[in-house]
């Protein structure tokens, strides 16, 4: 008997990937005024330096852990209490710039005060573009009062709040909010999904997750033994991790809560 449903948040229920394309197209084009470049491929350019200078830095592997991608160091503030992000916080301010310099770079631009000023540009662009799924709010509506729900996300506390913030729609749906980086590991870890159900007092084989990320939400789940939800809106290739059910729109939820029930 299913009792709960816990959600992810990005690419779940807020369509993050849009979100950053519209914030970096909007950045990009003031690229495209000053210097007549292609807007994509700057993006292009700036995504491959983002990526390699991430990875590069001392904090790498713990934003692996907890979950914090290359193109959240883009635009959050990371003011957490902790002394990983305080790194971070440290960080980011010249993996910014450098990351739009470096694009530049290899657009044949060198402006590294250009650069910094679309460092700048880009996490006013990603607030201003909060994107939702045309479902999100529906299905939330459908389902809460008929079962308890749990947000677990990845990411920096500071960060996956803002975002909350800035769509004051979502966080009132849910009973609890699981952030990975206050509780001290990401999922795929099974600890933060043990941490789940001891909050709301509930068995693996009362809740179902729901996630768009097989590496972590599904993978995640089936390590702890929980049933899995893998919302696949892209036609993604399905790789060794096996979800319980497969949907491509969040409404396909509720015939396969409606099949549970039968159990
Ligand atoms: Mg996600």
């Amino acid at each position: 008997m299913i009792k709960a449903i816990f959600f992810d948040l990005d690419d779940t229920l807020l369509w993050d990937q849009k979100s950053v394309k519209e914030a970096f197209a909007a950045t990009c084009r003031a690229a495209q005024q000053k210097y007549g470049i292609d807007p994509e491929a700057l993006e292009e350019a700036v995504r491959k330096e983002a990526r390699e200078l991430y990875s590069s830095y001392e904090t790498y592997s713990f934003t692996q852990m907890i979950g914090i991608n290359p193109f959240e160091g883009m635009w959050g503030n990371f003011l957490d209490d902790d002394d990983n992000f305080r790194k971070m916080k440290g960080i980011v301010p010249a993996y910014r710039q450098e990351a739009w310099t470096r694009g530049l770079q290899a657009m044949g631009i060198e402006d590294p005060e250009f650069g910094y000023e679309l460092a700048e540009r880009f996490p006013a662009e990603r607030r201003n573009n909060p994107f939702v799924y045309e479902e999100t709010f529906k299905v939330l509506d459908e389902l809460k009062g008929k079962y308890q729900l749990l947000l677990l996300t990845n990411g920096s506390p500071d960060l996956q709040n803002t975002k909350l913030e800035i769509t004051p729609e979502i966080a009132p749906y849910f009973d609890h909010i699981v952030i990975s980086g206050a509780f001290g590991r990401g999922k795929p870890d099974p600890s933060i999904f043990e941490h789940a159900l001891t909050l709301m007092s509930l068995h693996k084989d009362e809740v179902i997750m729901v996630g768009d990320n097989l590496m972590t939400d599904i993978l995640g789940a089936s390590r702890v033994g929980m049933k899995s939800v893998w919302i696949n809106r892209h036609n993604k290739e399905r790789n060794e991790v096996v979800p319980d059910y497969e949907i491509k729109h969040l409404e396909e939820l509720y015939s396969i809560l409606e099949s549970l029930k039968k159990e």
